[in-house]
């Protein structure tokens, strides 16, 4: 392995941040350079601090393919999202959700992992990774080997009962839409895209859907994942900051931070004292918490980060 120069972390100075709206030079070399200067400054801080964790969002999975939910400045890209209580008190929400999924699962499904997912699976088989926790519902860090992964808003691989709580596959639901909606083949596809597996269908179209129901019980079937409005059980809070609590830094990954569920990680990493260092392009609502803000895109970072353990 390679010995990393042990490095002080780089003091917080406002002034020294590059421009939100231009984050990268213009040309390639420029951004080679900066790639590199942020792969040491990580290699650094993964060699100086052996025990992470990490959070991931939207961002990381956008190399992917699936569609992020804010801009670089933080605005929402999106029409008002479906909100859980909205989901769970009338047939015409869920009418909207599944058609709008019908469409989008199709993205998820077979979205793969990018070159960010590979290499914190890598770090976290080599022991420099704790927990990875992620806001997305996607799935890609398991498929990309990690083990150690905490789906903070659930997955939406999985579709749960409302009734007897029994938990179908995705894909039997998918099934079970075309079965019993085989006139959904004929709507054209080309919806704009939305994150999470989700797609913008007319209402017209999301109307005249039959909803799915549980195989088992007849019940009422939700993706198994945390919509808005609703709420991250107590019992995976308390492990993501269990392991926040025994770990020397926290690393935040593509995400704007600006849903409380996971900014309160940075918070508790912050009231702790350990260092918090955020990989994202643009700005988040962590910003003024971090130690470090590094803002080359996640994949190609990661993949430079690693050769620094790999060429020694
Ligand atoms: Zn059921």
């Amino acid at each position: 392995m390679l010995k990393i120069e042990k490095a002080p972390l780089p003091s917080r100075d406002p002034t020294q941040r590059r421009s939100e709206s231009n984050p990268y030079p213009s040309t390639y070399v420029h951004f080679m350079i900066q790639l590199q200067k942020d792969a040491l400054t990580l290699a650094n801080l993964v060699a100086n601090y052996p025990r992470l964790v990490v959070l991931t969002g939207a961002g990381i999975s956008h190399e992917s393919g699936i569609p992020t939910y804010r801009d670089k400045q933080g605005t929402w890209l999106h029409a008002n999202p479906i909100q859980e209580q909205a989901f769970m008190s009338d047939d015409i929400t869920q009418q909207r959700y599944w058609a709008r999924s019908w469409f989008g699962w199709p993205i998820m499904r077979d979205a793969r992992p990018n070159p960010a997912h590979f290499v914190l699976a890598e770090l976290e088989k080599r022991g420099a990774i704790d927990l990875i926790i992620t806001q997305n519902v996607d799935r890609l860090h398991q498929r990309a080997g990690g083990h150690n992964v905490v789906d903070l808003h659930g997955r939406i691989d999985q579709v749960r009962c409302l009734d007897c709580n029994v938990l179908h596959c995705r894909d039997s639901i998918q099934r079970l839409l075309q079965t019993q909606n085989p006139w959904l083949d004929a709507v054209p596809s080309g919806h704009l895209s939305r994150p999470d597996g989700d797609m913008e269908v007319p209402e017209h179209i999301s109307r005249a859907l039959s909803l799915p129901k549980c195989h088992t019980c007849g019940g009422d079937l939700m993706p198994n994942v945390v919509f808005f409005g609703g709420s991250v059980p107590a019992s995976t809070v308390t492990t993501c900051l269990d392991a926040l609590d025994k770990a020397d830094a926290l690393i935040a990954v593509g995400s704007s931070l600006m849903v409380f569920s996971g900014y309160r990680f940075c918070r508790r990493a912050s009231q702790l004292g350990k260092p918090v260092v955020i990989i994202n392009p643009g700005v988040t609502r962590a910003d003024d918490l971090a130690q470090v803000k590094l803002q080359s895109p996640a994949g190609p970072l990661l993949t430079q980060t690693l050769k620094h353990f790999d060429q020694g």
